[in-house]
């Protein structure tokens, strides 16, 4: 495959390259699709980009995306159970399975297995602990993989709330040592939630 000599076309191509799923094959495949329609497509994708750029943020609260336009779904409802989840990927994973259809908190990773509680990384933990007590949320719902760090940052996270009345659960061991939510099928991912159990915390 030959370069186009176009310096703006060569960029597109690195940049689109670093997506998942692609490689220097499809993104060229991509740039040339886009050329091919620059009123349909380069001009709306360039005006979506440009707004998800301007508007689009991490909650501090629940650490879901939210545009700066509206009030966080957070922020505006009553609720009495919450998913934590690591990560938006799994979050998506999880809501696209349709077996839970509460409220989220996305922690943006977890614990190192290691001095866990004096290292929290920026990890939206202690906001997590405001919405249990602010909204006399009933159950927490532990989404964390399965790994030690993720085990770590649930027995941190229950440790946590053991001054509340909040219901811990955690999802059953159907998931893999060390699998992330994220690539569990469907199957494996349902019977996890329906079996969560109580964490306990010793
Ligand atoms: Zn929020």
């Amino acid at each position: 495959m030959t370069d186009s000599n176009v310096i703006e076309i060569e960029n597109l191509i690195k940049i689109i390259s670093k997506l998942p799923g692609l490689g220097p094959k499809s993104a060229r495949r991509i740039v040339l699709k886009l050329i091919n329609n620059r009123e349909e497509l380069v001009k709306p994708l360039t005006n979506a980009l440009a707004q998800v750029y301007k508007n689009v943020v991490r909650c501090k609260n629940c650490g879901n995306l939210k545009s700066t336009n509206i009030n966080c779904i957070c922020s505006s409802e009553k609720y009495n159970q919450i998913c934590v989840v690591e990560n938006i990927a799994d979050m998506w994973v999880i809501e696209s399975t349709g077996i839970y259809k509460g409220h989220y908190h996305i922690l943006g990773g977890t614990l190192p297995s290691f001095e866990g509680k004096n290292n929290k990384n920026g990890l939206l933990i202690d906001s997590l602990i405001n919405r249990v007590k602010k909204n006399s949320v009933k159950e927490i719902i532990l989404a964390t993989s399965a790994s030690v760090e993720g085990e770590t940052t649930s027995y941190y996270i229950a440790d946590s709330l053991k001054d509340t009345n909040v219901k811990i659960t955690r999802l059953a061991k159907g998931v893999p040592v060390g699998g992330e939510i994220e690539f569990l099928d469907d199957g494996t991912l349902y019977s996890a939630f329906k079996n969560r159990s109580p964490l306990i915390n010793d």
